[in-house]
């Protein structure tokens, strides 16, 4: 690894590592992450902040995030970036207004990527995705850039998807925002697989999803909106 590309000046430096570590916690919190399988990210400069791999959430320090540019050039000194930076990098490179991104094994969207199937809108809180479905991105190998590929592609236009065989990715306009949608997908599988256990829900149509994105528009505390 090469030194640095990225700058980080001192004092925001600490802030986002301290966001970062808050952020891997509450996904922790929230039952996303299974011991120190998943990771987190943020944008900073012209790089990212991506959580280190194999520390779990409650072990982590904010001095063990990993600064890195988009490329993969690291800070000396530092402990190894997540395996799945590639993925991360690729996604920032490509969509320049995502700011955050919370990838994991949660178990409901798990179960259905490794089902291979794609969640419906079945519920209209499938609108916070950007998107009426959920689809899931092809396989490949975990923390290659063929998986990055795949996941930038599956994401075109929307905040959310599965990978195949592995898990979830959900991005944001800050750590707040990609846990919310990480929460969300992983209710929204849920509830598809209830739905597929007693014989298969009933989807809304999408002129009922239109409705459901205009009122959303106007409602609670929407900011920052990606797509
Ligand atoms: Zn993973």
């Amino acid at each position: 690894m090469t030194d640095i590309t990225v700058e980080l000046d001192e004092n925001s430096n600490l802030e986002a590592r301290e966001a970062l570590v808050l952020a891997y916690r509450e996904m922790s919190a929230r039952g996303l992450g299974v011991g120190a399988s998943g990771n987190v990210s943020q944008r900073i400069n012209s790089g990212m902040l991506i959580t280190p791999t194999g520390i779990e959430a409650d072990q982590m320090l904010p001095e063990q995030a990993v600064a890195m540019s988009l490329n993969g050039d690291c800070m000396v000194n530092q402990l190894l970036p997540s395996s799945e930076w590639h993925m991360h990098g690729a996604i920032y490179r490509e969509r320049p207004e995502v700011q955050a991104i919370v990838h994991c094994h949660s178990r409901y969207a798990t179960i259905l990527a490794c089902a291979r199937k794609a969640v419906p809108a079945l519920h209209y809180m499938i609108a916070i995705t950007g998107s009426n479905e959920i689809p899931v991105a092809s396989y490949a190998t975990f923390g290659t850039d063929s998986l990055a590929n795949a996941v930038v592609d599956s994401l075109r236009g929307r905040l959310a998807c599965l990978l195949a065989n592995h898990g979830q990715i959900s991005l944001g306009c800050s750590l707040q925002q990609a846990l919310k949608v990480a929460v969300e997908v992983e209710e929204l599988s849920a509830i598809f697989w209830g739905t597929q256990a007693i014989g298969g829900g009933h989807c809304l149509s999408d002129a009922e999803m239109d409705e459901v994105k205009v009122a959303f528009s106007g409602y609670g505390q929407q900011r920052g909106k990606l797509v």
